[in-house]
């Protein structure tokens, strides 16, 4: 519609566009598309984009601009420098949800049918763990934890119940930061036509790239080192298998209402900008923060993955490029140390999350993991005194003090 010209009355011109605002600018940095549906200049032209709507910009709910473009983004980082059976650059595909949560419980009803079972370990994110205890049920998808680090064990689970369709990983997992063997697992999977997600918001693809490990699906909270900021909740869907991701995975988008919005992936997109630098940082500062730990007389044991004592300090460095900002340390006190402790602490945020730039620490037993059994706990690694750290971007010697000092 052509607004020059022409009087039209004041509640018209308080809804319509502006013309003459110039049309061939090019914005250095990505727009926030703010609307809700785009406009046709023709018939013609919406019936092309209804004939392919996932290529198209025809309203939000399904397709976005400025989503698409953080969508691209992440999906690039996953595949970078990965190759394919023929030896081509890896495509991948990414959607993004409005939260980890939405992304994973996608993968979920997307890939899985009635009868279906999902194979998965313990200690997995506490949100993860509760949509397999009370939504998948009802749907008909059982849920089996087993320690996957036995992996004779595993094959022999995966003999016994043929209902497993997919196997479902974190790694590392949190709060002890327990890794898995995700090639010897994938492998094992792929001989029994299992497919395999993983949840890598832990590790991000700067730190860890499981597309080149075997597995199908990627999941990450986006919320967290992605967005790097703590300014979003989002969530992503990553995978090699456009049509699952265009079909499967788009319908719960677009039929759930699990969509991104434009602001919060403008966000999650400029967060990704700085990804490298910030994870050389975390990482840096992580090691040197569990390394004053593991030497304080008043812990009795760190779980960071760059210290050689930790079980899977080998294992990580096998399939990560360096060992993150999350760490976790038991206080010889028990629960009123760690209460004594997230009290002192003046530096650090006392705070549940991570990925942010600036450290927070929080106590598992009374925040996080309370809803767990005593027991669970105890089998989880979760004992009373443990403390869980995301170590920020700061000057890591500000962190050591506070740190100090609250000991
Ligand atoms: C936070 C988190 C989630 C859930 O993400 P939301 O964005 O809060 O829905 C899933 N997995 C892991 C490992 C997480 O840390």
């Amino acid at each position: 519609m052509s607004t020059s010209n022409k009087s039209y009355g004041f509640g018209s011109v308080c809804v319509m566009e502006m013309d003459g605002l110039p049309k061939n600018f090019h914005p250095h940095g990505l727009p926030i598309y703010a609307n809700s549906t785009f406009s046709f200049e023709t018939v013609e032209e919406g019936v092309e984009a209804f004939k392919d709507p996932k290529n198209s910009y025809i309203y939000t709910r399904w397709n976005n601009p400025t989503i698409a473009a953080a969508e691209r983004k992440l999906a690039q980082l996953e595949a970078n420098g990965l190759t394919d059976k023929n030896n081509e650059p890896l495509k991948l595909y990414g959607r993004l949800f409005s939260s980890g949560m939405g992304a994973i419980s996608s993968l979920f009803i997307g890939a899985l049918d009635k009868g279906d079972k999902i194979l998965a370990h313990g200690s997995l994110y506490g949100g993860t763990e509760e949509l397999f205890n009370s939504v998948l049920p009802k749907m008909g998808i059982e849920v089996l934890i087993r320690d996957l680090k036995d992996l004779d064990e595993t094959e022999k689970i995966i003999n016994d119940n043929p209902e497993i369709k997919l196997l479902y990983l974190e790694s590392p997992s949190n709060p002890t930061l327990d890794c898995y063997d995700i090639q010897a697992l994938a492998k094992m999977a792929k001989l029994h036509d299992i497919q395999v997600g993983i949840d890598n918001t832990v590790s991000t693809p700067y730190l860890q790239q499981p597309f080149r490990l075997g597995v199908d699906y990627v999941v990450h909270s986006t919320t967290k080192f992605l967005n790097g900021h703590g300014t979003a909740i989002g969530g992503a869907l990553i995978a090699k298998d456009a049509d699952f991701l265009e079909k499967k995975a788009w319908d719960t988008i677009k039929l759930l209402g699990s969509n991104c919005n434009a602001f919060d992936a403008w966000l999650l997109y400029n967060g990704m900008m700085t990804l490298e630098l910030r994870m050389e940082r975390h990482c840096s500062n992580a090691q040197k923060v569990a390394e004053f730990l593991d030497d304080h007389k008043k812990v009795n044991k760190v779980n960071y993955l760059g210290l050689p004592a930790h079980p899977d300090h080998e294992l990580a460095k096998t399939q990560m490029n360096a060992f993150g900002g999350l760490l976790s340390f038991e206080l010889s006190g028990g629960m009123q140390a760690g209460i004594d402790f997230l009290n002192s602490v003046e530096f650090c945020t006392f705070a549940v999350s991570l990925g942010t730039a600036s450290t927070l620490v929080s106590h598992p037993a009374s925040m996080t993991h309370m809803g767990l059994s005593p027991d669970k706990r105890a089998e989880y690694g979760i004992n009373d005194g443990l403390i869980r750290m995301s170590v920020g971007i700061e000057n890591v010697e500000d962190i050591i003090e506070d740190l100090k000092n609250a000991l």
